[in-house]
């Protein structure tokens, strides 16, 4: 089981408790066949460093942004690699489903350590959460503004989740295709009410406390859609010069949000803000899977989940009525 989504989430269930790991790797792959025997004709297993090439191949570091901290955390790069989970936080709950599962390496889409630190001792909980992590063997390696911006990258999942055509970068990458940048515009099938595209947003994403909040008119027609995973409230000049009808992002502060509406043309755009966690968790059963496929290719074996925890840290919220 998932974690629910909104549409199908009946309120009482608790994604953190309530859902078993999603695996994405091959099912019931017995992890004693295999290893280091490529010349036999069977899958070896690859090293954290034979992982790193296909990390960089599907979400190269030139695709980060400059005040990023992407690629290996912890680990050594000689190390084999077995079990690879993947998640949108490293929190200490996550920590404990990799080191539960026994995972070689974990992936996150967020930085443990964005910023430069002088310490990571056991004091603190990241230097803690470092130390679970080398004590237990499991390396840790980051793909976030280079997850975002890669061709199936964390807003390219969200267009193809919302079904939009002929996409583009809202932002092209500085160093990369045209294609690759961050953020995606591209337009529905058909019109529709801004109500029912909320309501289609909803039941895409995860279940999480916050919900799915909406400005505009729910009558309003919406045809353009621009999509931003995590926080997109730095793009609104972009979603602008692209005339999009809608944008979907994360994390819209109040000041950004209520100059975008007072600047909206005809109401548009109009505004869909989402849980950054959920907007990202999308992205990471297809990044499990190209990251398996890549290694399928080249001739290594290993076994990928998606991690099944809940890491928005919204528990509840009231709302008048
Ligand atoms: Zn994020």
């Amino acid at each position: 089981m998932e974690i629910p989504r909104d549409g199908e989430h009946d309120g009482t269930s608790d994604p953190q408790t309530d859902n078993p790991e999603i695996p994405v790797g091959q099912d019931g792959h017995d992890s004693s066949e295999g290893r280091g025997s490529q010349e036999s004709g069977a899958f070896a297993q690859p090293t954290v460093g034979d992982v790193l090439v296909a990390v960089e191949e599907l979400w190269p570091e030139s695709l980060a942004e400059d005040w990023d901290a992407v690629g290996m955390v912890l680990g050594r790069p000689s190390r084999t690699v077995q079990r690879i989970l993947f998640a949108v936080d490293p929190t200490h709950e996550v920590i404990d489903e990799a080191l539960e599962w026994g995972a070689d390496l974990l992936v996150t889409h967020h930085p443990l350590l964005l910023k430069p630190v002088n310490s990571v001792a056991g004091t603190s909980f990241k230097g803690e959460a470092v130390h679970r992590l080398i004590e237990s063997g499991c390396a840790l390696v980051t793909a976030h503004t280079n997850g975002d911006s890669a061709v199936g990258g964390v807003s390219d999942v969200l267009a193809d989740a919302f079904g939009l055509r002929d996409t583009v970068p809202l932002v092209p990458a500085a160093n990369g295709l045209p294609e690759e940048g961050i953020g995606r515009v591209g337009n529905l099938p058909e019109v529709m009410k801004l109500g029912d595209f909320a309501e289609l947003v909803f039941s895409i994403m995860p279940a999480v406390a916050g919900g799915v909040r909406v400005s505009g008119d729910p009558q309003g027609l919406v045809h353009r859609v621009a999509v931003c995973g995590g926080a997109g409230d730095s793009l609104f000049d972009a979603v602008r010069a692209q005339h999009a009808d809608v944008y979907v992002t994360a994390d819209l502060r109040h000041h950004p949000a209520s100059e975008a509406r007072e600047a909206a043309v005809n109401g548009r755009p109009y505004l869909i803000d989402v849980s950054h966690f959920g907007s990202e968790w999308l992205w990471l059963t297809p990044a499990a899977s190209a990251l398996e496929n890549v290694l399928t290719d080249q001739g290594f074996e290993v076994e990928i989940r998606v991690s099944s925890r809940n890491t928005d840290p919204w528990d509840f919220v009231l709302t008048p009525g």
